[in-house]
Order: structure tokens, then C-alpha cells, then sequence
């Protein structure tokens, strides 16, 4: 029972079909009165709608996966060139990144409106990608002042979409369980976010313009979010990371393919995990939870299927090796990472 654990300051409002008034109130909050607002293109439309009473200084909509280096720097330039006082990101995790990104080296606040499960809104983690590199880091800069979870805004996320994305959610639950500094807070804030998912998105699947099921999932999203930021990453997250930022993987649908190799590698040598998963499952066994997620919900599951060859997943597990973390309670050594990597590829 002896643990440090730190809770991040932000304010986060769920507001179903209030965004609008809601991005106005914690804009006048945060004093934010020139903001840039990023978007992707598909999102700007809605970003516009959305910041329509405010006095936007420029809508930005170069935004990337993994945010490369090059499309942070653009960000930071215009960010200077318009006088901006703030960032207001509308969409999945490419638009809170880029506006992280921004962050770090201004020091602007954010707000965000999450459009998607990723859920980076609810972390003070940021990703940069170079030369097919994804380094991530951790500073309180790029923390959201303030998120807007509207649940109308996810009706039209395509249920695939959906689907991927609330399994990436579970994934930052499932793996807060056994990263560095997992600790019985962030493990009950990870086994609650496992069950409201574990109802949720089998409900958005079936019902994908049910406001209830979206929030549902919207608040699993956050605590698994809070418990992955407060528990660091696991060995589920390296793999990920490794895996998108070497080959420009989709981002919901690589989390998707591995966590159950990772639950499955783990759970027998995690019995507090095991028995909280199975619990907040309603299942005998963790793994058999996941599996029956899994067969209602059809997500992708291997690395095959998303365009990787089998050469490439092998040749990542070098990659993996050198970033797994002290805290894993499998022993993971090359053989093995080859092993998870190539299931994960072949989807066994
Ligand atoms: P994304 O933001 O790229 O969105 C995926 C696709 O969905 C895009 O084409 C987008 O335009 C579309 N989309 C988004 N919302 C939609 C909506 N409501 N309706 C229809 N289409 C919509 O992908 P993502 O999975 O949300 O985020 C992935 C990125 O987030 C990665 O770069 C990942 O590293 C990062 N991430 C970071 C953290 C963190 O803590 N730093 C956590 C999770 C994810």
C-alpha cells in the first residue's frame, strides 16, 4: 500500500449536444480570446460550427497521423505568424497530437473536443514522428485545460471506426494494469473503464446514433485515459508505437490487432489484472472477456490485414526489445516479442 500517485489538473465537461455553448464558456474561462483551431479537413466544417461565435485568428487543418516533425513545425509557424493566445482541437487524436505539438513549444493552452475513443485528450503525453521514429514524452504543457465530451458529435464516427477506436481506449486500460506505475487508483479507474467499454461499444456497434451508448463510451474513454496517463506505458503501448511510427500504421486498428497477444502473453503472470479483467468482463478468464468483445464487435485482427508483411512485424520485435518496461510481468526477450509479433501478424 505504499504509492505516489498524481492526479493532472484539468477540467472536463460531458455535455451532450452543448459543445458549442460549452467550447464558449471554457474559452472565456481560460481567457482565451484568439484562438487557433485545428482540425483535419474532414473536421473543419464542424470546427467552424463549433467556434462560430468566437473570434478564431485561423483554422489550421494540416494534421497527420503520428504527427510528424515536419507538420508540428508548419503548426508552431502559423501559430506564431497569426498571434494566436490558445488551441481549440476538434477531432480524434491526429488534431489533439498536432495541437500538443503546438503546446509544447508555446506553452498555448488547449481545449479539447474529442470527435473519436483515441482519447490523448485526457493525457500530458505528446508523440512526434521522425524518420519513421515515434517519440513520445510527458509534459504538464500539453495537458488540456479542458475537455468538451459530446457524444452528438460521434454519431456519425463510421461503427468500424468506432469499433477500433473504443478497443484502443480499452487498450489504454487494459495495459495501465501492469505499466510502471500502475497503482491500485489507476487500476480501479482502468477496471471501470473496461466495463463501461465492454457495454458501450457493443451497444454504439449496434445503435451507432444511440447518444446514451456514445456517452457511455466517451466515459470509458476518459478513465481508461486517466488510468494509461497516470500508469505510464506498457508493453502494449511500445509495441504500438513502435509499429506506427516504423510503418504508418492506422493508429485504433494496430491497438485493435494486438491487445489480445498482449493480454494473452501477460494475464497468466498478472493475477491481480487477471482477476480485475475477468470481474469487470463478467467473464471466467480475462482472455475469454476479450474474446467474446471480439467476436461482437469484428474489429481488424492482424497486422496482415492493415498491410504489413510478416518480415516487417518479425524485424519490429528488435525495435520492441529495447523499450519493454521493467514492469512487465511476462519475461519478454527477443524470441518472445518475435513470437507475439508474428501472431499479431498472422492474427493465431
Ligand atoms: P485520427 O484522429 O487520425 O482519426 C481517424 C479518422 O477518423 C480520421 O480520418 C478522422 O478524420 C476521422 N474522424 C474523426 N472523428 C470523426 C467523426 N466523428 N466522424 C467521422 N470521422 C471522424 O485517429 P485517432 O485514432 O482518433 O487518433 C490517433 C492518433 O492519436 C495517433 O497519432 C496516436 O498516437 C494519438 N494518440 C495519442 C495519445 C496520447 O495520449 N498522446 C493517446 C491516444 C492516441
Amino acid at each position: 500500500m505504499d504509492f505516489l500517485h498524481e492526479w493532472l489538473p484539468q477540467r472536463v465537461r460531458f455535455d451532450t449536444g452543448r459543445a458549442t455553448a460549452a467550447l464558449a464558456e471554457e474559452a472565456a474561462s481560460a481567457a482565451i480570446a484568439r484562438p487557433m483551431v485545428i482540425a483535419t479537413p474532414r473536421g473543419a466544417a464542424l470546427a467552424r460550427t463549433l467556434t462560430a461565435g468566437l473570434d478564431v485568428a485561423v483554422l489550421h487543418d494540416d494534421v497527420r497521423e503520428h504527427v510528424p516533425a515536419d507538420v508540428a513545425e508548419r503548426a508552431r509557424t502559423v501559430a506564431g505568424e497569426h498571434d494566436v493566445d490558445g488551441l481549440i482541437c476538434v477531432g480524434g487524436g491526429s488534431a489533439t497530437g498536432l495541437a500538443k505539438a503546438v503546446a509544447l513549444t508555446t506553452g498555448l493552452p488547449i481545449l479539447a473536443v474529442p470527435t473519436t475513443y483515441a482519447g490523448s485528450e485526457a493525457t500530458d503525453i505528446w508523440g512526434l514522428t521522425t524518420d519513421g521514429v515515434k517519440r513520445t514524452g510527458v509534459d504538464p504543457q500539453v495537458l488540456p485545460k479542458a475537455v468538451i465530451y459530446d457524444a452528438a458529435l460521434t454519431v456519425g464516427l463510421p461503427v468500424g471506426l468506432s469499433t477500433s477506436s473504443g478497443l484502443n481506449a480499452l487498450a489504454h486500460a487494459v495495459d495501465a494494469l501492469w505499466a510502471p506505475r500502475a497503482d491500485p487508483i489507476n487500476a480501479v479507474l482502468a477496471t471501470e473503464a473496461v466495463r463501461s467499454l465492454a457495454a458501450a461499444l457493443p451497444a454504439v456497434a449496434a445503435t451507432p446514433d444511440s447518444l446514451p451508448a456514445r456517452a457511455d463510451a466517451f466515459y470509458g474513454t476518459y478513465l481508461a485515459s486517466t488510468a494509461f496517463a497516470s500508469a505510464g506505458s506498457g508493453l502494449h503501448h511500445k509495441i504500438c508505437h513502435v509499429l506506427g511510427g516504423r510503418y504508418d500504421l492506422p493508429h485504433a486498428a494496430t491497438h485493435a490487432v494486438v491487445l489480445p497477444h498482449v493480454l494473452a502473453l501477460n494475464a497468466p503472470h498478472a493475477p491481480d489484472a487477471e482477476r480485475r479483467l475477468a470481474e469487470a468482463f463478467g467473464a471466467p478468464s480475462a482472455s475469454a472477456g476479450l474474446r467474446a468483445l471480439y467476436d461482437e464487435l469484428d474489429p481488424p485482427r492482424t497486422l496482415r490485414e492493415l498491410g504489413l508483411s510478416e518480415a516487417q512485424a518479425v524485424e519490429a520485435a528488435a525495435a520492441v526489445l529495447s523499450v519493454v518496461p521493467e514492469s512487465n510481468p511476462a519475461p519478454a526477450d527477443l524470441e518472445v516479442l518475435e513470437t507475439l509479433l508474428r501472431s499479431a501478424w498472422a492474427g493465431s
